[in-house]
């Protein structure tokens, strides 16, 4: 009996839209030369192939080769080399990476719509460039130049949790600070950290910040105006590095929000450092330039589209939380045996390693 618990009704405008595990599809017919199911829908009659909210769909390709041309991407492995070693164009690669970084937004939507162990925040953004450098660009190059990675990071589960692409403004930061505070459910966690970049204490504080409105005295004169105030549960501290002849030969920590106390008593409870340091997300970085080529500096495998590079951005940082164990985030069992966990597992969104046929093939919803 095939499985369809992983399928749900893709109409939009049908009551039981994005539900899993609901019950109620059925397979009333296959299609083509891959047997392909086709879905139905009893609650709005509408009908869908299996493929739909996969790269697969609408793919004359064999399943097969389109999974190798994407374990390819994710290895880290450019665009020319995937199109050389799997046979088929560079403009079918290119396809595929669109198709599956838009399939990876809205399964991490899904799976991290909200984060409930999150307790550690690293906010950092990672230098990237699309087609060429921002400091050569002319006047007619917008969509061209630097095109960075803003994120969110869980330290413990070393989960991204949230994730904006673009250049480096205080929009994006911002947005990128929303959008966490929003997958945390609005919850202050224990500690945040992040470089000197001063945008990220601004941010914070208009996110996390409550405006409080001064009643009317009732008399005359102009009203008192509404101001801020921060939670004091909210702890941000920064990781400044002192530099000696363009090398880095400290690092010392600066209380942004809150106090050193509280500090004092995050870092003893934090899983991973005793230190706010930037170890954890140099080396997150470093896996993730080794895992998305065109992030490799000094190569040619470069970006050369805005849209390519946020899709592949997304399908590189997103299947990594679900795809890739981390080695120290392997637990024993209750047998006594090691077990390997992604960050997605470490987190306690998921309870397996998914591999990447599996992640490839699982249906994204469109979400309001
Ligand atoms: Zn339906």
């Amino acid at each position: 009996m095939d499985d369809l618990s992983r399928f749900c009704c893709l109409n939009a405008g049908c009551p039981d839209h994005g539900k899993r595990n609901h019950g109620n599809l059925t397979v009333p017919a296959r299609y083509g030369p891959s047997n392909t199911r086709v879905r139905r829908c009893p609650t709005c009659k509408a009908r869908f192939s299996e493929r739909k909210g996969t790269p697969l769909y609408g793919t004359r390709l064999p399943a097969q080769t389109v999974e190798s041309v994407l374990a390819h991407v994710a290895e880290g492995v450019g665009t020319r080399k995937t199109a050389r070693l799997a046979g088929v164009n560079k403009d079918t690669v290119t396809r595929y990476v669109r198709q599956a970084g838009e399939q990876a937004q809205q399964r991490h939507d899904e799976l991290v719509a909200l984060s409930p162990r999150t307790n550690e925040l690293r906010l950092d953004e990672k230098w990237a460039y699309v087609a060429r450098e921002e400091k050569i660009c002319g006047p007619d190059d917008r969509r061209r130049g630097d095109c960075g990675d803003h994120a969110a990071l869980d330290l413990e589960a070393r989960l991204v949790v949230s994730l904006v692409v673009g250049k480096r403004t205080e929009d994006a930061t911002h947005a990128l600070v929303r959008d966490f505070h929003r997958r945390t459910g609005g919850r202050v966690v224990r500690l945040m950290t992040s470089d000197e970049y001063s945008v990220y204490a601004t941010a914070i504080r208009q996110t996390y910040g409550q405006v409080v409105t001064p009643p009317r005295t009732g008399r005359p004169g102009r009203p008192r105006q509404p101001y801020t105030v921060m939670p004091l549960a909210v702890t941000y501290a920064t990781a400044h590095k002192e530099r000696k002849n363009n090398r880095v030969v400290g690092v010392s920590t600066r209380v942004v929000l809150g106090t050193w106390w509280a500090v004092a008593l995050a870092l003893p409870a934090s899983a991973v450092s005793r230190v706010v340091n930037t170890c954890l997300v140099e080396r997150y970085n470093g896996i993730d330039r080794n895992r998305c080529s065109r992030k490799v500096r000094k190569s040619y495998a470069f970006s050369k589209d805005g849209d390519t590079h946020r899709a592949a951005t997304a399908f590189c940082h997103f299947s990594c939380n679900s795809c890739w164990p981390v080695g120290t985030l392997r637990e024993r069992d209750a047998d006594g045996r090691w077990r390997r966990r992604t960050p997605a597992m470490a987190a306690g969104l998921t309870d397996h390693v998914w591999p990447l046929a599996e992640w490839l093939t699982f249906p994204g919803v469109q979400r309001k």
